[in-house]
């Protein structure tokens, strides 16, 4: 009030609208995004995978993908979310847990990232994947496939991607520059899926 007495021009300007701003002082559900990088691994590896392998994870719809979750993420909505990037997550049914690798260059020991009595949190994905990590989602008592995947399998829909202009086919960028290098393909529909994307027999021009 002594304020008010001293700038009267000031404070009594904007009285009308103050009356307002009560509604507004109850905060919203503040959403906190987390962005956290998984890689996903076909079994139990004792060290991170070599540059080899990632390839084979990455044809075969494994290997690393990012994930946008809320530091309030339950491990329910984690699983959901995990089961979107990765399809081949949705037949485990042995369970799975998460691995973080020592920090450095080359092949990196693994050590598991122990869940708490929810599972795996937001909260507890925010302290464990400190530093841009990956955290390695390793499945405890099956193996998946490592087979590679057609291109338009579901488990490269949510990646970026470019055309590749010889077989008109949408690849991930991760697998763009392997693609290039092996397509043999012209112009194909892409209809039929096969193992190696290539359909030969329908090359049209
Ligand atoms: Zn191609």
């Amino acid at each position: 009030m002594e304020m008010a007495r001293t700038f009267p021009g000031i404070f009594n300007k904007g009285r009308g609208k103050r009356r307002f701003s009560a509604t507004n002082v109850i905060p919203a559900k503040k959403i906190k995004p987390l962005e956290v990088s998984f890689y996903l691994l076909p079994k139990q590896y004792d060290k991170t995978p070599s540059e080899k392998e990632k390839l084979i994870h990455m044809q075969a719809g494994l290997g690393p993908r990012t994930a946008h979750l809320d530091e309030s993420t339950t491990y329910e909505e984690l699983c959901d979310a995990l089961k979107v990037i990765y399809p081949k997550l949705r037949s485990i049914t042995g369970g799975w847990l998460l691995y973080k690798s020592a920090g450095g260059w080359g092949s990196r020991k693994l050590s598991l990232v122990s869940p708490d009595d929810t599972g795996y949190t937001g909260r507890l994905l925010k302290s464990a994947g400190r530093a841009g990590q990956n955290l390695f989602i390793v499945p405890i008592q099956e193996e998946l496939s490592t087979s590679p995947l057609h291109l338009t399998d579901e488990a490269f829909s949510s990646m970026a991607k470019a055309t590749c202009q010889k077989c008109g086919v949408a690849v991930p960028l991760q697998l763009l520059k392997d693609h290039i290098n092996s397509c043999l393909v012209i112009d194909v529909d892409g209809d039929q899926p096969d193992m190696d994307g290539c359909h030969p027999a329908e090359i049209k021009l």
